[in-house]
């Protein structure tokens, strides 16, 4: 999607069958993946699971041990980093210590060859982007590390790269500074318009973030979906528990639409690859925000904590030695109380229904 003033172009990005193996490592098992112009790509996983050598690869910065990958369409597969037009931001420290923002912003132009005069109107017009005009003249030690992140962003997109990627920019930031930058990279990014990959091992960051998120595990994509998707349908056992809180209930099935939950009831639920035939027992796993709770004194379920969370309240209950959360509205906290008994009943439906694991 361009936005006609020369800023980002937003082009489609593409890994086909990316492998990188380190020894007997796979970190890279044959990812597949395409961005679309514009997109803002979250890659989710546990550590280890190869985001970032996903994301070095495709900026170039990683050799492949096969597959392709496509920039705007390109094969870029076999262009050198500084030959690939992309703008990354790190984790923490990518900053010159001993230049000013200013410098620091100027720099990728300066090593473009850009003359002096258009690469400090283009600095400006970056730190006045991130709101850092006033600390041109800083040094990265005499700032934040949430504005040395802003920093680093606009000297990522000072040289109007195609693709930005972001490799755990907040991740060494405090909970208020972290929040506060991820609307800001949000909103940036909209502004800009430029396809963006940014890796997180935070579901909460990229559920909040991601136009889709690439949850990945083992050097695999797991599910390739909107925030929605893979919160409300997710498509493996990996998804489903990676991303979000989840419940696992032993149960039956009724039919290919219904299981039943003892001391719940009904619950509607989707087939899945790890659906077993109706008739058997299951795991039916359900999100802590899709039952309501009520007193009932030959309710099945213990109440043994009680949690204010502002506008929720996480309630947990147990049912012999098995324990569950279940998130309602705090107008609804008066009706639990610390050790009594109460029902359970489905709101919304199961995420996923899967054979009973084994023992
Ligand atoms: P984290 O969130 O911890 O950064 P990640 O998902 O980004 O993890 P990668 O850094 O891509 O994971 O690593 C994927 C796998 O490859 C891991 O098992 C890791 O130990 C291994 N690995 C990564 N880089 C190297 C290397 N240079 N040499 C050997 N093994 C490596």
């Amino acid at each position: 999607v361009g936005q006609g003033d020369g800023k980002g172009q937003g082009v489609s990005v593409r890994l086909s069958n990316v492998k990188r193996a380190y020894g007997s490592v796979l970190a890279l098992a044959g990812l597949s993946l395409e961005a679309e112009p514009g997109e803002f790509v979250v890659m989710l996983g546990p550590s280890g699971c190869g985001k970032t050598t996903a994301l070095r690869a495709l900026a170039g910065l990683e050799p492949i041990d096969s597959g392709s990958v496509y920039v705007g369409g390109k094969d870029v597969t076999r262009l050198p980093a500084s030959k690939r037009s992309i703008g990354m931001v790190f984790q923490s420290y990518s900053l010159f210590p001993n230049m000013t923002s200013l410098s620091n912003v100027e720099f990728g132009l300066k090593v473009r060859g850009i003359s002096a005069t258009e690469r400090r109107r283009r600095a400006h017009e970056m730190l006045e982007m991130v709101g850092l005009i006033e600390q041109a003249d800083r040094y990265p030690h005499q700032m934040s590390g949430g504005q040395q992140q802003r920093v680093a962003l606009a000297r990522a997109l000072a040289i109007k790269p195609e693709v930005l990627l972001l490799d755990e920019p907040l991740s060494a930031l405090d909970a208020k500074v972290r929040a506060n930058l991820r609307e800001q990279i949000k909103q940036l990014q909209r502004e800009v318009g430029i396809t963006t990959f940014f890796v997180t091992h935070d579901q909460e960051e990229a559920l909040s973030l991601a136009d889709r998120i690439a949850v990945m595990n083992n050097g695999n994509l797991e599910q390739f979906g909107t925030p929605t998707e893979v919160y409300s349908a997710p498509a493996t056992d990996f998804v489903a528990s990676f991303v979000g809180n989840v419940n696992v209930f032993e149960g039956t099935l009724l039919d290919k639409e219904t299981a039943v939950v003892p001391g719940v009831g009904n619950f509607p639920y989707r087939q899945s690859e790890e659906t077993p035939t109706p008739g058997g027992s299951a795991e039916i796993l359900v999100r802590p925000e899709a039952m309501t709770i009520r007193a009932d004194s030959d309710g099945e379920y213990l109440v043994t904590d009680v949690t204010f969370l502002g506008s929720n309240v996480k309630i947990k209950v147990e049912r012999g030695d098995t324990s569950f959360i279940v998130i309602q509205g705090s107008s609804d906290l008066d009706i639990v109380s610390l050790g009594s008994k109460v029902s359970l009943e489905a709101k919304g439906s199961a995420i996923l229904v899967r054979r009973k694991a084994h023992l």
